[in-house]
């Protein structure tokens, strides 16, 4: 109402508008725009990094999984829902936070194994944080596109592994590495072929260290 009292009426055709900061009237093209000069968000203290290779909604998750902020069971009990089991549905041995869930869960631990192998890097041994892992997957790119694809692939294992979460929770459907694995090739080729310019017919040779520098 305080915002209505301030209102003066005037002759002629009403609409309805929203402006940004700077006064911009609303449009599709301005808001996505204003999202691409967003691409580096803060998170705790650090900068997360766009990839223009992976959707919004990928995008999205990643960032609020470094955070511990994802709908996991722990993060949904600190925010006031009452669980009776905060363990974690695809091992049940932990409580069930991003980090688990995502990196130290021992599936998670085994589709990483195979997303290594593919990569052709070593596997980490002490890693036990989403953001640790992106980085070390993302910091073994031989040059900034070969960086890029290696963080689209860190990004869509981490989407995989919570949608099969999600799968196991609401579908009670089993989680199977092998299927989350396959998926993340699949979907990983799908988001490159979509959204870049990249030939990803020959994936093997393109993902090559040697190829990309
Ligand atoms: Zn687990």
């Amino acid at each position: 109402m305080a915002h209505l009292n301030g209102c003066v009426l005037k002759e002629g055709k009403a609409k309805w508008g929203w402006a940004n900061d700077k006064g911009e009237v609303f449009s599709a093209g301005l808001v996505r725009k204003e999202l691409q000069s967003a691409r580096l968000t803060q998170y705790n203290g650090q900068e997360y990094k766009w990839n223009p290779w992976a959707p919004a909604k990928a995008n999205y998750f990643v960032w609020r999984a470094q955070d511990g902020l994802i709908p996991t069971r722990t993060t949904l009990v600190r925010q006031g829902v009452q669980m009776q089991d905060t363990r974690c549905p695809a091992c049940s041995a932990a409580m069930e936070c991003s980090d688990h869930l995502l990196v130290s869960c021992g599936l998670a631990n085994h589709v990483w194994t195979h997303i290594c192998l593919w990569l052709r890097i070593p596997m980490y041994t002490s890693l036990e944080s989403v953001a640790e892992v992106v980085n070390y997957i993302t910091a073994a790119g031989t040059s900034e596109r070969h960086k890029r694809l290696m963080n689209l692939v860190a990004t869509t294992t981490l989407w995989r592994i919570w949608s099969a979460r999600n799968d196991r929770v609401f579908n009670n459907k089993p989680i199977q590495m092998e299927a989350v694995f396959d998926e993340v090739k699949e979907i990983t080729i799908l988001w490159l072929s979509m959204r870049s310019k990249e030939d990803c017919r020959a994936w093997d040779l393109w993902n090559s260290p040697a190829a990309s520098v």
